[in-house]
């Protein structure tokens, strides 16, 4: 057991406290137990001595009346009057002896009427002695009597003496009796002394307590308050003010203390000031942001109320970085900042007006997670809308141009709201959930917010798993290249065919590229899957010319990454080399999409692709920016009107209008058209009818594995019973294969 101060020092006062005080009652008792018996001793032998005194004045005033009145009957020797002073002497109490004895201690008469002891000798002869020197009277105690003899004289002369015996036996009994009570009143007195000891004890014990506790409150209490302080300081407690009200070295030292927590506690405010907030912007930080986001979660639990979590991340300022220079960038994230903490600070503002449509007022806590990513918490919202109005006067804010070293900066923003509790009610679900969304913002085109949704969680999951199997499915070569005839419309001849991957999956089975190809390019694995598709292409032209004894073309759709490198071109010539084909049998197929990414350099590759020889097809053509510049500034062979316009043609009016608008614009401008997606007759008859040149889509075949393709292909030339070899291989528009395909 572990005691504090206090208590051991109490302890310690009342053990020395209670062992004096036991001991000094202790000896005071003792001290009057002895006095007490030294009272009794004296008093019982004074009292004694008192009784004997009395007794034998007593017996002296009897044996001196005795013996006067003696004389004449013992002169004249008259035994009766003798007798009956004797008798009547015998008649006191206490007289046991009487004797009447001549000078010579003969004994004369004994008061008996017989005188029994007539003639015989006293026993004390020194008494008889005495008298006989002239004493008038000898007394002799013995065996507890006393013996008083008493010379009977007449003139000078001795006629003898009286003895007169007395018992001592009723003095002893009163000499008991008085030390009886005696003892009683010393034990009565010694059990007052007792009580009195202890009530004494008692009270000293008290007083001693009391004075220690007194004691130790003035000199263990404030050491204990010092160390409570230094308890709170150890544990980062640093606001307390120590008043002990004293001028002692204690008050000094608690004044030392005062002024050391003063200076922690300023001190622990800056280190959480540095450690809480963003240098630059002054703004809470991500460390901040979460526990204000927590605080806010537990609030918003408590209170059922909703709240959301923004996540703000600005719209190509890494541009404005990269050509202006950090400092411009730091410049510019201040600014943005404070756009935000003010626009957030005005929508407090509006709501205490009573300007904006809800009746409590809104908290918004603006963060700075890092580079130009901010957040916002906006507590105790009414509705979803609420959110999506702060969001929208943000993103209105930092649209407006910012002026940076004298020049002028456009920048966006996209921003992520995720809700609480609807989407999730955990900091960090919140945080993965407004990112999510705000790349969903980006991805809808900048400049614009997003809510998040499960499903963004739910592709999210799915890309990651992807990301994980897509390195294997390499390894394991789980990719194969299907095909899918394209067929001329005049003829009904398949001329070429479109190469579209297809992952076979160890336990899903054939994987459309739909879901990985995204996956691949955000992963960077699109590299490896390109190089992968185009050598796989350009050997299966080589195989299907030489198997079918005919030219063949295979389209294979470029990826973004492929469509800017400048490699391409010699990429392609060496596969052509070595594949040992010519440049018109492998097409290739982009989309504007890709093309806008980076016009510049799309139009470089493809210039220098073209030369080599390669159609390029417009891909989706219609479901991008279908902006004619472009049909006029890349170099292009054809387009492929998107599947969207053919899909219902057979149905819609508008849509036959679309797509024979689009098949007469391509052919204006000279260029070829496949109509993608072809999966009904009567679709192909429309076609047909506006002279569209090619089709392709499940009308004339699915998508097959090149030994299918091929013995599609061959049972084609079968029903038309003789190969084609003479068909050219410049274009499309040339490229003609022997087969025939029958609609399916
Ligand atoms: P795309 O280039 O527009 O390919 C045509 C898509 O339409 C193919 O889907 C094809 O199976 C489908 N299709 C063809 N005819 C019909 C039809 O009659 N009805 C319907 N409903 N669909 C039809 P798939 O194979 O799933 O490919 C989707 C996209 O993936 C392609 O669109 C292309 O952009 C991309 N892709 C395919 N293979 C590759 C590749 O090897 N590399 C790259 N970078 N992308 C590829
Ligand atoms: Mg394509
Ligand atoms: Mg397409």
């Amino acid at each position: 057991m572990r005691l504090n101060l206090q208590a051991k020092y109490q302890l310690s006062i009342s053990i020395i406290l209670t062992l004096s005080i036991v001991l000094l009652a202790l000896l005071l008792l003792w001290y009057g137990k002895q006095a007490s018996v030294e009272v009794r001793t004296a008093s019982a032998d004074l009292m004694r001595h008192e009784m004997m005194v009395q007794v034998e004045e007593r017996a002296l005033s009897l044996v001196r009346a005795l013996s006067s009145n003696l004389v004449n009957p013992l002169y004249s020797y008259r035994i009766e009057s003798i007798y009956r002073l004797l008798a009547n002497a015998l008649k006191n109490n206490d007289v046991v002896a009487v004797e009447v004895f001549d000078p010579h201690g003969v004994i004369q008469h004994d008061g008996t009427r017989d005188i029994t002891r007539f003639g015989a000798k006293v026993s004390n002869g020194r008494m008889v002695a005495a008298l006989n020197h002239g004493a008038s009277y000898h007394s002799t105690l013995e065996n507890g009597r006393l013996s008083l003899a008493h010379a009977i004289k007449i003139g000078d002369k001795l006629l003898g003496g009286v003895c007169l015996t007395l018992s001592l036996e009723r003095v002893s009994q009163n000499i008991a009796l008085m030390n009886r009570e005696l003892k009683e009143i010393s034990q009565t007195s010694r059990n007052r002394q007792v009580v009195i000891a202890l009530a004494a004890s008692l009270l000293s014990l008290a007083a001693a307590l009391v004075l220690g506790m007194m004691l130790a409150r003035y000199l263990v209490y404030p050491i204990r308050q010092l160390v409570q302080a230094t308890h709170s300081i150890s544990e980062g407690q640093y606001h307390f003010t120590l008043d002990l009200k004293r001028r002692d070295e204690l008050g000094e030292l608690a004044d030392s203390f005062n002024a050391m927590s003063r200076s922690l506690d300023r001190h622990q405010q800056e280190v959480h000031h540095i450690a809480y907030h963003d240098a630059l912007t002054e703004l809470p930080n991500r460390l901040m942001m979460k526990k204000l986001l927590n605080e806010s979660l537990e609030t918003s639990r408590k209170e059922e109320s909703l709240m959301a979590l923004m996540l703000i991340d600005l719209d190509n300022f890494k541009e404005v970085n990269d050509s202006l220079g950090h400092d411009a960038g730091d410049l510019l994230l201040k600014e943005a900042a404070r756009r935000i903490a003010d626009e957030v600070r005005n929508q407090q503002d509006l709501v205490m007006r009573g300007e904006l449509p809800h009746d409590r007022v809104e908290q918004q806590m603006v963060s700075r997670l890092g580079g130009d990513e901010f957040t916002v918490i906006a507590v105790d919202l009414s509705v979803q809308k609420d959110a999506a109005a702060i969001a929208r006067r943000i993103i209105q804010a930092l649209r407006r141009p910012f002026v940076i070293q004298e020049q002028v900066v456009g920048i966006g923003a996209s921003i992520g709201i995720t809700l609480a509790p609807l989407d999730g009610e955990s900091a960090e679900v919140l945080i993965k959930n407004a990112d999510l969304a705000m790349y969903q913002a980006k991805y809808k085109g900048k400049n614009t917010f997003a809510f998040y949704d499960q499903e963004m969680t739910r592709e999210i999951e799915k890309f990651s798993r992807v990301k994980q199997e897509l390195g294997a499915a390499f390894e394991h070569a789980e990719f194969e290249l299907y095909l899918q005839p394209q067929v001329r419309l005049d003829t009904g001849r398949v001329v070429g065919s479109e190469a579209l991957i297809r992952w076979n999956h160890p336990e899903r089975g054939l994987v459309l590229p739909g879901e990985f190809v995204q996956v691949a390019e955000e992963t960077g694995l699109i590299a490896q899957m390109d190089d992968w598709v185009l050598e796989s292409a350009c050997s299966m032209v080589r195989y299907l010319e030489q198997r079918l004894n005919s030219s063949f073309y295979l389209a294979v759709n470029l990826s973004s990454q492929q469509l800017t490198d400048k490699r391409l071109p010699r990429k392609l010539q060496r596969l052509l080399g070595n594949y040992k084909i010519s440049s018109g049998s492998l097409h290739l197929e982009v989309t504007e999409t890709m093309l806008i990414k980076d016009e510049g350099r799309a139009a470089l590759v493809l210039d220098q692709v073209a030369a080599i020889g390669c159609p390029i097809w417009l891909d989706d053509f219609g479901t991008g920016f279908s902006s004619i510049s472009h049909l006029q500034r890349f170099p292009l062979t054809g387009i492929k009107i998107d599947r969207a316009f053919i899909k219902n043609l057979h149905e819609r009016e508008r849509d036959r209008q679309l797509a024979h608008a689009l098949i007469t614009l391509a052919k204006m401008l000279n260029l070829e058209v496949t109509a993608e997606g072809v999966e009904r007759e009567e679709q192909a008859l429309y076609l047909k009818q506006w002279e569209c040149p090619l089709a392709q889509g499940y009308l004339y075949s699915r998508p097959l594995p090149l030994d299918e393709f091929k013995a599609l292909l061959q049972g084609l030339q079968g029903l038309q019973g003789q190969p084609q070899s003479e068909a050219g291989r410049l274009s499309a528009a040339e490229a003609e294969t022997s087969a025939e395909i029958l609609p399916v």
